[in-house]
């Protein structure tokens, strides 16, 4: 096949993870015979220094012509680095939020799974961390809490602040569809995370999500209540495939998948719309304190990529291909810096961002 596939560099380790991530969709188009033709978009810190503002309206337009956007991460050290003494509607993480909104990126993934080889990193019990899990945060990303009005004002003599949490029933609809959509690529699960003992919006959102459960009859439908699924995560994560939930319930869930790994490095992530498009980039930030020295984990990215393959080009094998290869460089032992202290009884050879890239891709085919 032919793709067109967008590529932010950004800021920080961004450009040396995404030049691992571009070279493991090369290693694929190679061996599989597919076409990637890729376009470099400026956004972030770099964007403030290249065109003064992190992000312009061609690099909006540019990507909107892609098939698929990788990014690596952006921003800075907030400390030191000029852009953070910008107007905060300047500064670079600006961008991200502008990007998201301008493709109407609704529903965010975001998996977290335990790799046997790093169980060490695992904070969770041994017993726990010994059966592995392998689940799938799928949260709601422009609604809810987070864009209901809001408002603080006085009343009686006493500061009152006010926050509103609406969803209105094709919302739900849509983040619930992507949500059995994904689910029929991995174990054919649906958690659904709500409120409904308390909130009106989570009634809503079982109702609907029910509705558009009885068009996939292939997949398990069940409901769990937040603050049990908070608990869940960390007593048997591994009862998890697929986690549909809403926005700001899932900010917090996400969060709490991400620490049970406990390898920042290793997470990939991509936030789509309603058409095949996505941005696809790891969990992590810019790491400015790592920039430059060729030693950060392009792991989280190169599964970023698998992710692009997977849901944005529909290419399942390739996708597996790409997970297959970063699972045998690990039972192998390689290790970059950050997770180099897991050993789980092989014995480990540290390399670079580079060289784990091109461990990889060698995996490939
Ligand atoms: P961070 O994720 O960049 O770094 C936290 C720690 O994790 C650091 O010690 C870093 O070295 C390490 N780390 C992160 N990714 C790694 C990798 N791939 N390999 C090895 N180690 C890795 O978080 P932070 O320091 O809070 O933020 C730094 C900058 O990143 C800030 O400007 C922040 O706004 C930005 N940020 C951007 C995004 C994004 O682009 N989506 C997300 C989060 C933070």
């Amino acid at each position: 096949m032919e793709a067109k596939i967008g590529l932010i560099y950004g800021d920080g380790i961004g450009p040396e993870i995404v030049r691992e991530g571009k070279k493991i969709l090369s290693r694929v188009g190679a061996v599989y015979s597919h076409e990637f033709q890729y376009t470099e978009i400026l956004m972030g810190g770099c964007s403030i220094d290249a065109c003064g503002e992190p992000l312009t309206k061609e690099a909006v337009e540019s990507a909107k012509a892609q098939d698929a956007v990788l990014m690596g991460s952006i921003g800075g050290d907030a400390a030191v680095s000029p852009w953070y003494k910008l107007p905060p509607e300047k500064r670079p993480e600006v961008g991200l939020l502008g990007i998201r909104k301008a493709l109407n990126l609704f529903a965010n993934l975001r998996p977290a799974s335990l790799y046997p080889e790093l169980k060490g990193a695992c904070p969770l019990r041994a017993d726990i961390a010994d059966k592995g899990f392998d689940l799938l945060i799928m949260r709601e990303l422009t609604g809810g809490l987070y864009f209901g009005e809001r408002k603080t004002e006085e009343r009686d003599g006493l500061i009152v602040a006010t926050d509103t949490l609406v969803y209105n029933e094709e919302e739900i609809q849509r983040i619930a569809i992507r949500a059995f959509d994904v689910a029929m690529k991995r174990r054919k699960k649906v958690t659904s995370v709500d409120k409904a003992n308390v909130l009106d919006s989570s009634r809503l959102w079982r109702k609907v999500v029910e509705e558009v459960a009885k068009d996939y009859p292939e997949v398990t439908l069940s409901h769990m209540l937040v603050d049990n699924c908070a608990m869940q995560l960390v007593k048997g994560p591994a009862q998890f495939d697929v986690v549909l939930t809403e926005n700001m319930f899932g900010d917090i869930l996400s969060d709490e998948a991400s620490q049970i790994t406990g390898s920042i490095g290793m997470l990939p992530s991509a936030s789509l719309n309603d058409t095949k498009f996505g941005l696809y980039e790891p969990s992590g930030g810019s790491a400015p304190d790592i920039a430059g020295k060729g030693i950060a984990n392009p792991i989280a990215t190169i599964l970023s990529a698998a992710m692009l393959l997977r849901y944005s080009l529909d290419l399942n094998q390739e996708a597996d291909a790409v997970e297959e290869a970063v699972k045998k460089v690990l039972a192998e032992g390689y290790r970059t810096v950050d997770i180099a202290a897991f050993k789980e009884g092989v014995e480990t050879k540290q390399v670079s961002t580079e060289e784990m890239g091109d461990c990889i891709a060698e995996r490939i085919g």
